[in-house]
């Protein structure tokens, strides 16, 4: 069986979740793990903040045009009395759960009941509009099988000995629905995996229940080679290993977040990428596939500093480096490149918060020079079984760029350059040209 995930846009109106419904009767059975409609999870969070500075009223205001806007989703939602009167019935009990964490004091508790509703309203709509339409649809209760451990972590064997009886339960169907983002926790009481956490809820349920694929459907054609803004023809990825998509993780590929896969990625459960307003295409899929290799993207991240430190102390001598690395760990600073010459060292942060104390400490161990506005460039793919083709290709690619840093080997997976931030649409030019046409 697969589990697909739609986000929030994918269920943003009746008219898209009409569309998520097409997509999901292909007919083959499979789990389908849906976000909140889009805005509720913040709204949600905008009635916690307010009932938390104790102002009920407010609370209950933004409440009532929530409840408005979902009178009105169901009204259009549904074609006959009794299924409109279902789809109320659902509004009317979940937002009595929002009205009723309004009484009393206000605490965490009642907070993570409140963010849970959203996630809670858009299943049951979508399995009503499944049903209505003449499917065969059940609602897999999320909070009878997603679990978290005392460190808030994914309680991996437990939603595998949990989802079982829930999936036996609700017997033979076309499609199972249910609910992303939500859990309980190791007190049994509602918690949830974290904003955008409906991801990784679809990538722990498919490694429970050993799925043949994951499917996660956002609004663009999975992951793309270059970066659209700044290079023309850039292409769609058809394959990225699971340790390349963690390179381009850093890079703003933000589509997926590292954490998110690493169910995946263990159960050995391909991840693919699809686009909902354009179903037919294959998207990019995330594998331990090491069939296909070679290169595969590059990506860019601006607002990178520059930090060299030279020292003559630094020659023949150990514990170095760890009085740099104990400097940025004082001041919560990750570095991210690094590379080192006998007598020097250069790295890279993305964070200036603390760069004025950091620099005082290292001026104490060496000279000390900054960079500020540099990018980082990344190449993504298999650097090993084209080491020959691919170096010689980078180089050349790099021809008249003033190349501040280069760091390969950190990873067989990427090669990181370090530029001046003016030449970053020159250099993903450059290497969309030569390595990618
Ligand atoms: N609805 C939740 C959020 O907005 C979870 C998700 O959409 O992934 O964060
Ligand atoms: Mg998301």
């Amino acid at each position: 069986m697969k589990v697909f995930k739609f986000g929030g846009t994918s269920v943003g109106s009746p008219e898209n979740m009409r569309s998520v419904m097409k997509i999901i009767t292909d007919g083959e059975p499979k789990v389908v793990v849906l976000s909140a409609m889009s805005g509720t999870t913040n709204t949600l969070v905008e009635i916690s903040n307010q009932l938390y500075a104790g102002n009920k009223e407010a609370a209950k205001t933004i409440i009532a045009d929530l409840k408005k806007k979902y009178d009105q989703v169901v009204e259009e939602l549904y074609q006959t009395d009794a299924f409109k009167t279902k789809g109320q019935v659902v509004v009317e009990d979940r937002f009595g759960v929002l009205y009723a964490q309004t009484e009393g004091d206000f605490n965490a508790e009642k907070e993570q009941i409140n963010l849970a509703q959203g996630e809670l309203i858009s299943t049951a709509l979508v399995t009503y509009l499944l049903q209505e339409t003449g499917y065969k649809a059940a609602l897999l209760p999320a909070l009878d099988f997603m679990r978290i451990d005392a460190d808030k972590q994914a309680d991996m064997p437990a939603i595998k000995k949990l989802v079982k009886p829930v999936l036996e339960a609700a017997g033979k169907q076309d499609i199972y629905i249910t609910q992303g983002f939500i859990c309980r926790n190791a007190e049994n009481q509602i918690d949830n995996l974290q904003r955008g956490g409906s991801d990784y809820t679809a990538t722990l349920l498919g490694a429970a229940i050993d799925a043949e694929e994951v499917e996660i459907w956002t609004d663009i054609d999975g992951i793309h080679n270059n970066d659209p803004r700044f290079v023309e023809n850039t292409k769609r990825i058809d394959n990225l290993l699971f340790a390349e998509a963690a390179e381009l993780a850093y890079f703003g590929a933000k589509i997926l977040h590292p954490l998110t896969v690493l169910p995946a990625k263990e159960a050995n459960i391909p991840v693919r990428l699809k686009n909902t307003m354009n179903p037919s295409d294959p998207g990019t899929l995330i594998s331990n596939d090491k069939t296909i290799s070679g290169l595969k993207a590059v990506a860019a991240k601006d607002g990178i500093t520059a930090i060299k430190i030279r020292s003559g102390r630094m020659l023949m001598a150990y514990g170095f480096l760890r009085k740099v690395f104990e400097i940025f760990e004082k001041y919560k600073t990750s570095i991210d490149m690094i590379t080192t010459s006998e007598v020097a060292i250069s790295l890279t942060i993305d964070n200036n918060k603390n760069l004025e104390s950091i620099i005082g400490e290292l001026s104490i161990l060496g000279d000390v020079e900054i960079d500020k506005n540099q990018t980082i460039v990344c190449v993504v793919g298999d650097m090993i079984s084209e080491e020959k083709v691919f170096s010689k290709q980078v180089f050349e690619a790099l021809e008249g760029i003033p190349v501040r840093m280069i760091s390969y080997g950190g990873s067989r997976y990427n090669v990181s350059i370090l530029i001046d931030s003016e030449f970053k649409k020159q250099t993903l030019q450059q290497i969309s040209k030569k390595l990618f046409n």
